[in-house]
């Protein structure tokens, strides 16, 4: 519920609190009775606040002490604003510029003063709207090889790592979010999960009754508990990335934790395939989305070979940590087997994804928290008969996942679930 010092703030209380941090009331600009405030948080947990002044905007965002998308029901720590902080600050060291910049921020208040991100949209708007965005998937590649490599033990000596690592395995009530909702309630009867009902009533069933599924998703489950990688974004969906046509953005952070790679990789990949299946519910007489489709699966090829290809580059150039001491390896055959064994890794790495991306969509649909792409389509049969599509996709990722073994293996089953 927070310390003395933590009160929510609404639009009045918002000014004279920014009007008493000197660099943003001269960032802003002007006299502060005359900012403009706009509450737009449209996520599930916190308060989102455009600011504008004279001099410019500014955006706030402040974690509430419960889950804005259920109510004070649910009570959450505030420190999550402490996490969120912290994994932007730790990825601005790595891709600056595919972050908002970060202004101020204040503990106590769990808030934070960042760049407003302007004229950018939510990628997940402009995916239902079937704009393509030509740099996304090289930004997002960027975004991951550089964020996952150079926090892992590849890059970082192991006490500056488990220095890092310590304050963020506080973050366990954000972790125990996902771990239930994603790993596990999708696959039982929950009171939060919910479905387009009767269509999916049947499927929903076969989930909760399919053992494979549930190793498959318990497994990557004890994945997620266990196998600190990477410094892992945590919540890496359509809806945590702002774009331009030229520019793309990671966002929303506060569920990031030491966790396995191939969870953002596959959170990601799993909105692109949502994304994919939601383009029948949008199809109109004028256009039938089928070149977006394609689109969207050119994508998915091209943000896991843009990845792979940059954390080769960077294990090969920059593997400054104590896994694989370079000096065991100087000799051709021990070059040649580290080499042989990089790529084994991006194998084991990809299979991941897929489990995760399988993990991440079936939660979407089953389970508390669903995708605009599937909730904007009205028409509750049409909705289910591209629900249907993604979860029979998704199945085949969880339980299947090693049969996928590149990207491309990928686009075939999406184009040919039945
Ligand atoms: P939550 O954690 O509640 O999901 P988000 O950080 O995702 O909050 O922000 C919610 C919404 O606020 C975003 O969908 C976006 O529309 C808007 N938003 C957040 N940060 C910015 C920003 N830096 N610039 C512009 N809009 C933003
Ligand atoms: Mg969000
Ligand atoms: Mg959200
Ligand atoms: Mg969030």
């Amino acid at each position: 519920t927070g310390g003395p010092d933590y009160r929510p703030l609404d639009e009045a209380g918002l000014r004279p609190y920014l009007a008493g941090l000197p660099a943003i009331r001269d960032a802003l600009g002007g006299d502060p009775a005359g900012w403009h405030v706009t509450e737009v948080g449209d996520g599930n947990l916190n308060l989102v606040f455009i600011v504008r002044g004279s001099a410019g905007g500014l955006v706030v965002k402040q974690a509430l002490p419960y889950v804005r998308l259920v109510g004070d029901s649910w009570p959450l720590p505030l420190d999550r604003a402490w996490f969120e902080w912290h994994a932007l600050s730790e990825q601005a060291r790595h891709v600056p510029h595919l972050l908002p910049k970060l202004h101020h921020f204040d503990p106590a208040m769990a808030l934070m003063v960042m760049e407003w991100l302007t004229p950018h949209i939510i990628l997940r708007k402009g995916m239902i709207a079937g704009t393509r965005y030509p740099r996304l998937a090289g930004h997002m590649a960027e975004f991951l090889a550089q964020t996952l490599f150079k926090t892992s033990d590849l890059h970082a000596p192991a006490a500056e790592k488990k220095a890092k690592m310590a304050p963020f395995c506080g973050n366990t009530a954000l972790c125990k979010i996902t771990e239930d909702l994603v790993f596990t309630d999708p696959y039982r009867i929950a009171k939060l999960n919910r479905w387009t009902t009767p269509q999916l009533d049947g499927l929903a069933a076969q989930f909760r009754a399919d053992a494979a599924a549930k190793v498959a998703a318990q497994e990557l489950k004890w994945a997620f508990l266990t196998r600190a990688e990477a410094l892992v974004h945590g919540d890496l969906h359509t809806g945590s990335i702002m774009v331009t046509e030229t520019d793309s953005r990671a966002i929303d952070p506060e569920f990031a934790f030491y966790g396995p790679m191939g969870f953002d990789i596959g959170a990601l990949l799993a909105n692109f395939f949502l994304a994919y299946f939601a383009q029948g519910g949008h199809a109109t007489p004028a256009d039938d989305r089928s070149d977006y489709r394609s689109w969207l699966l050119v994508q998915v090829e091209a943000i896991w070979s843009g990845f792979e290809k940059r954390f080769l580059e960077l294990w090969r150039a920059e593997a400054r940590g104590d896994a694989f001491e370079a000096g065991l390896f100087a000799d051709a055959d021990g070059a040649l087997a580290l080499d042989a064994h990089r790529k084994a890794t991006m194998a084991r790495l990809f299979r991941d994804t897929v489990g995760f991306a399988g993990a991440k969509m079936v939660r979407r649909i089953l389970g508390l928290a669903h995708v605009a792409d599937l909730e904007t389509i009205a028409d509750p049969d049409r909705r289910a008969a591209c629900e249907t599509q993604a979860l029979r996709l998704a199945r085949a990722f969880l339980v299947e996942r090693d049969r996928f073994t590149g990207p491309a293996d990928l686009r075939h089953a999406a184009e040919t679930i039945y």
